[in-house]
């Protein structure tokens, strides 16, 4: 650290000056890709951010197999303008080679493609993703299979600079693609890269999407340069193979390959016999959350589903995710204030720090059993119970059960809302949205319904084709 205060000292006023715009281009990158804090914390002063940032080069440094100088030099430059995959890199725990960042819980997975690389056509596009499968499934028990509409546990699709997905892309260059992990299978493609096959020129589809289909299976960034897990996109080559490193990942993950016989799908917990999955697009909903994660649950029966941009995900048993609750729940709610998430059934609820019950829960509940539905108000900050035509409000924080003997009629909170609602809950955007049936509503903050409502559910939320 000392060395780079001193070298600060000794620079002409101009050689500083470039150097400074470059430094706050490469301190951008650090924070960009998790080598540096982007809290507020950061920075306290001049020297803490010095020695903060002279860690984080030197991370990047190791990772990227450059020599550690701890500062920002021509082959750390030369290296950050690299093109490369938009997931951060967490190489803050130096001892792990691999970081896993997810595991699905079955090993037979579908795939969409939802549209195509202009520069390649659809044909080239699903040889080339089919291809990128191939190369994980020959090193593991995991089986693919594409499909053509519908839901897809993995969900392929190019995206430019527009707003269509929620951290839009970049323009050509630098960032190439980006991956969610387990469950999500979210994996985006720029649009405006160059998308090649067989050639050196642009950017090989192939071997990219291997890299985000290993994030979308479970692999985080690996720290050697030259697996396929490693952050920068290294070019296309003739004879393209997985590094040991990208194999021992995926097989920490889910195993050695069996034979070449596709495997049955692993299931977590055997459900009951009387227990049926409910297909999202046509499943009547108990209830519905921004719950821990900021993940959308949607609970229907003894399941419970995520919901992202692009969809529903594969339903899973609730007890897989919250042990100690019952199925076909009457209302759930997570309260943006407290982090808490309450659960109600009959005449009691539970009360869950992210997936750990609360001591003494459940409890006996004070206003009347079986609630249809509940959400928190982003604007009053407190907890909304509704049943048939009446609704309850209840301040967490205070110490009063002050709600014992106030409900209100449900025209008094919204006019125009159906009595007696499946599912509510107050979404990322600050709507609350209100669901019955097929149908919901949205609400906006200042407590009316918008114009347009009520929508279809299977068709807004959960993305399903007739
Ligand atoms: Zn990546």
């Amino acid at each position: 650290m000392g060395r780079v205060l001193f070298l600060l000292l000794i620079w002409t006023p101009l050689y500083a000056a470039l150097h400074q715009e470059e430094l706050k281009k490469a301190t951008g990158y650090l924070k960009q890709y998790g080598y540096l804090p982007t809290s507020l914390l950061y920075p306290q002063n001049q020297e803490e951010e010095l020695e903060q940032l002279t860690k984080a080069f030197g991370i990047f440094q190791k990772a990227m197999g450059l020599p550690v100088s701890g500062k920002l030099d021509s082959a750390t430059l030369t290296m950050m303008k690299q093109p490369r995959c938009g997931v951060m890199d967490p190489f803050n725990n130096m001892t792990l080679k691999y970081r896993i960042i997810g595991q699905w819980r079955k090993k037979m997975l579908s795939y969409r493609i939802y549209n195509h690389a202009s520069s390649l056509g659809m044909a080239k596009t699903r040889a080339a993703i089919q291809t990128a499968f191939r190369y994980w499934s020959e090193v593991s028990p995991l089986r693919f299979h594409e499909v053509s509409k519908g839901y897809a546990d993995i969900k392929i699709s190019f995206h430019g600079k527009d707003r269509t997905c929620p951290a839009p892309f970049d323009g050509r260059g630098d960032v190439l693609a980006h991956a969610d992990g387990p469950e999500s299978g979210i994996v985006h493609f720029d649009a405006d890269e160059i998308w090649t096959e067989g050639q050196r020129f642009g950017s090989n589809l192939r071997i990219v999407a291997a890299h985000e289909i290993g994030h979308a299976l479970g692999l985080g960034h690996s720290q050697y340069r030259t697996a396929l897990m490693g952050p920068v996109y290294t070019g296309y080559r003739d004879n393209f193979r997985l590094h040991p490193d990208d194999i021992r990942g995926i097989q920490v993950l889910y195993g050695k390959p069996v034979g070449n016989l596709p495997v049955a799908p692993a299931v977590p917990n055997k459900p009951a016999a009387d227990s049926k999955v409910p297909d999202p697009c046509t499943a009547p909903l108990d209830a519905i959350m921004l719950g821990p994660l900021q993940k959308t649950f949607a609970f229907s029966g003894d399941y419970v589903w995520t919901i992202s941009d692009t969809g529903y995900n594969t339903p899973i048993q609730i007890t897989v995710l919250w042990k100690e609750l019952p199925g076909h729940i009457n209302a759930a709610v997570h309260s943006q204030r407290t982090n808490k998430s309450y659960f109600l059934k009959g005449q009691k609820v539970w009360r869950y720090s992210g997936f750990k019950l609360d001591h003494g829960y459940p409890k006996l509940l004070i206003i009347p059993p079986n609630i249809d539905s509940a959400f928190y108000s982003s604007t009053s900050k407190k907890l909304i119970f509704i049943k048939g035509s009446e609704y309850w409000q209840w301040d967490e924080l205070s110490p009063s059960n002050e709600f014992r003997h106030h409900s209100k009629p449900l025209s008094d909170l919204v006019v125009g809302l159906p009595s007696s609602p499946d599912a509510s809950f107050t979404w990322t955007n600050g709507h609350t949205y209100v669901f019955k049936g097929e149908k919901y509503w949205r609400i906006n903050q200042r407590r009316f319904i918008e114009k347009g409502y009520p929508l279809s559910k299977s068709e807004r939320w959960m993305h399903c084709e007739d």
